[in-house]
């Protein structure tokens, strides 16, 4: 699998949620094929860039494209909300060394200050609910409830705990949700990737379904905001307070509503 050929000149950014927004789990093939039809068609005449922002990791990143019969390569990809990747022209993966080592860096810092504060929300949580919490090493705090509901909840009592220290932020999907920085999410990394490109935030496209997409699904970042049928009512909320689209079909169909919307193909 290989990346299209780069245009001389992007004039676009997509930015495509994976799970729940691109990748259907009961469809098989899980992302419709007329998706890349559209994507390539979006190359020729509009000279697009588009990529993958997600909270997976790079190698379930790439059983995902496996999975999904992706016929060639996003020309990015944003894993664990934070870490960029570009490919080179035979399709490997490589780090945007700078921003990544500049993230990994300060979110070190930042849970090294945070420790006290982070075994205190810990001792809360686990006191009030019946969340897991999980430390592995690239991601050192996390939390799974047990529905969504609870974390509901839970996320509410964390906006008034973490208050204290404002650069410690949360990505949440359904029942996860894990500890990061503020300034290292899909949105900042949808930007960094569009000024490689030389495109400013009203030529980005971005389209999510679940809580973790909202900091991209803004324009700061995105001129050009949608989500799929199916998505979680805060999204939905979100994207139409802010004048964006909301499809009517839900994951890839409706992301191909989205893009047909804003780029009259
Ligand atoms: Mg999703």
């Amino acid at each position: 699998m290989k990346p299209l050929q780069l245009p001389a000149t992007a004039s676009a950014v997509l930015s495509f949620d994976f799970d729940g927004t691109l990748h259907d789990p009961s469809a098989q093939p899980p992302v419709w094929a007329d998706f890349f039809v559209l994507i390539q068609q979006l190359r020729t005449e509009k000279n697009a860039i588009w990529g993958i922002n997600t909270g997976r990791s790079m190698p379930q990143v790439i059983d995902g494209f496996i999975e999904s019969r992706f016929p060639f390569l996003p020309d990015f990809v944003v894993a664990r909300e934070r870490e960029i990747y570009f490919p080179n022209p035979l399709g490997r993966y490589l780090p945007h060394t700078e921003w990544n080592k500049k993230c990994e860096k300060e979110i070190r810092r930042l849970f090294k200050k945070s420790r006290k504060l982070l075994d205190s929300i810990r001792k809360d949580i686990e006191e009030h609910t019946g969340a897991q919490w999980v430390e592995t090493s690239g991601d050192p705090a996390g939390l799974i409830s047990r529905t969504d509901e609870e974390m509901d909840w839970i996320e509410q009592r964390i906006r008034n705990l973490a208050a204290e220290n404002p650069k410690l932020s949360w990505q949440r999907n359904s029942i996860y949700l894990r500890f990061g920085h503020l300034d290292f999410q899909k949105g900042s990394s949808l930007t960094e990737v569009a000024s490689n490109f030389k495109i400013a935030a009203p030529q980005c496209f971005a389209i999510g379904d679940s809580h973790n997409d909202l900091a991209m699904l803004d324009s700061t970042h995105a001129g050009m905001i949608a989500c799929p049928g199916n998505s979680v009512e805060a999204i939905k909320t979100k994207v139409l307070a802010s004048g964006g689209f909301l499809a009517k079909a839900d994951h890839s169909a409706g992301a191909i509503e989205a893009l047909r919307h804003y780029f009259h193909v």
